[in-house]
């Protein structure tokens, strides 16, 4: 039997890195069971799809390396609403779902609690179809559900508490629990890896494969991501779209390395791994049965340690969409004419060991490439006080005087002019820092200024120097 395992997002909005989590496990377990992988996109509710959110989610994926044309699909859910009509007939014509037109307060009114599910009011009454029925399963009323699943064993649910729920509304469209279950069966699916929060809708989905006369699949329910105070990641409340990581500078394999991370660990402590390791190695059933922390912190340590790792060559090309700007990456502040290649190659090893993410390139190269520095004023008050005026005056002679302008003899010279004042190197640095770069942080000082040259250093000290007249 061949493995068919499916990613079934639905696209209502940017795509989640939990989402990505699970594509990225089904990915990894049809590759090593020798499966099929089928991307399904479940848009049947109308009002929330997108198409621009079914875009990013196959952008997004492709980012992330599933990418178009290695997989089964996409389908749409919508195309197969043909199948999902015809299995809520069958279902009504074997006896195995009735129509009710009870609302949810005559529900309340008779059970007299507005917790109780439904009460199977109408499971003996016959009630034919029409306009405002909708169409109830008969859930067993006794006996057990088990579903087999890989991380969670056999979770086992009694029937009798799950309620005759509603596979079709009133209007005759069927439900997710329903088109879900008829799109894995025609599909073929053998194994269905989803997240934790659908483990309540698996019986129900179960008994509806079983219903259908159909071998229910394996199951595997794989933990919730949370934040920082364990509760479930929220495009309301956290950074969750894939996409907003992208565009900050994650790199793909920075990211997928680290999604795979939540709730599972290769081999030997490590946690930085090629991702052919990852491939070898995952277990669905190692996966940690509690809730994973998504931990920005350590995504960005992560992040930096995979920019260090990239030759610089590869580095230099990565930062492009940040040097220039795209449809979702603002440009920078200079004009694409002032940029200088050459000028931006001959920093770009020392500002690879000091950014996380490759957005952070921008305010560390800036300086070279606008025609007068972003000056960060709080930066500047912090940094100008008494005496950096006459500073200034002496480094700027001193800067004159020099024959060669290289890192090194900058960086002598500049020492010399702290030592008269008893200034150590680093006091003596930030306000010829905070002059020609506008910030207290960046690349290393003397290096900065060779790749700027001797004329457009000294123009900037000397108007830093008039400023503070
Ligand atoms: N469209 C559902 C979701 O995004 C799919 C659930 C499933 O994988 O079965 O949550």
């Amino acid at each position: 039997m061949t493995v068919r395992v499916r990613f079934a997002p639905s696209p209502t909005g940017m795509f989640h890195v939990g989402g990505a989590r699970s594509a990225l496990q089904n990915w990894i377990y049809a590759k090593q069971q020798g499966g099929v992988f089928v991307l399904r996109i479940e848009d049947t509710d109308a009002a929330r799809n997108k198409p621009e959110w079914t875009e990013g989610i196959l952008s997004a994926l492709d980012w992330i390396g599933i990418s178009r044309g290695s997989y089964e699909g996409p389908y749409f859910q919508s195309a197969n609403a043909g199948e999902h009509r015809a299995a809520a007939a069958r279902l009504y014509e074997s006896d195995r779902a009735y129509y009710c037109d009870c609302t949810r307060e005559d529900v309340q009114a008779r059970t007299g609690s507005q917790y109780q599910g439904y009460d199977g009011y109408h499971r003996d009454l016959g009630l034919g179809p029409g306009e405002g029925r909708a169409l109830r399963f008969r859930t067993p009323d006794e006996g057990t559900t088990v579903v087999v699943d890989l991380i969670r064993g056999e979770p086992t649910f009694e029937n009798k508490l799950i309620e005759d729920f509603v596979i079709a509304r009133g209007d005759g469209s069927p439900v997710f629990l329903l088109a879900n279950v008829v799109d894995d069966m025609t599909m073929g699916i053998t194994h269905v890896i989803r997240a934790e929060e659908h483990l309540p809708n698996t019986p129900k989905q179960q008994l509806l494969w079983e219903a259908l006369g159909v071998k229910p699949p394996i199951w595997a329910h794989v933990p919730v991501v949370v934040n920082e105070k364990r509760q479930k990641l929220s495009k309301r409340r956290d950074k969750v779209a894939l996409e907003a990581y992208r565009d900050e500078g994650y790199l793909a394999g920075a990211m997928r390395n680290y999604l795979m991370l939540l709730g599972w660990a290769p081999s030997g402590d490590r946690e930085i791994v090629p991702w052919s390791v990852i491939e070898d190695e995952f277990r669905l059933d190692e996966v940690n049965l509690s809730s994973a922390f998504f931990d920005e912190k350590k995504l960005r340590a992560f992040n930096g340690e995979y920019i260090r790792a990239l030759p610089v060559a590869e580095f230099i090309d990565a930062c492009q969409p940040w040097l220039t700007g795209t449809e979702t990456i603002a440009p920078p502040p200079w004009q694409p004419e002032e940029f200088d290649a050459d000028a931006f190659a001959a920093v770009a090893l020392l500002a690879q060991t000091r950014i996380a993410v490759l957005s952070e390139i921008v305010p560390n190269v800036d300086f070279l490439f606008l025609a007068s520095p972003l000056i960060d004023e709080a930066a500047w008050t912090k940094t100008m006080k008494d005496g950096s005026a006459e500073l200034l005056d002496d480094a700027v002679a001193a800067f004159e005087a020099l024959e060669s302008w290289d890192a090194e003899s900058l960086k002598s010279t500049l020492e010399a002019v702290g030592a008269e004042r008893g200034l150590k190197l680093g006091k003596t640095q930030a306000p010829v820092r905070v002059a020609v770069t506008g910030r207290t942080v960046g690349l290393p000082l003397f290096e900065s200024l060779e790749v700027l040259g001797r004329e457009r250093s000294l123009t900037r000290i000397r108007a830093a120097r008039l400023r503070l007249v």
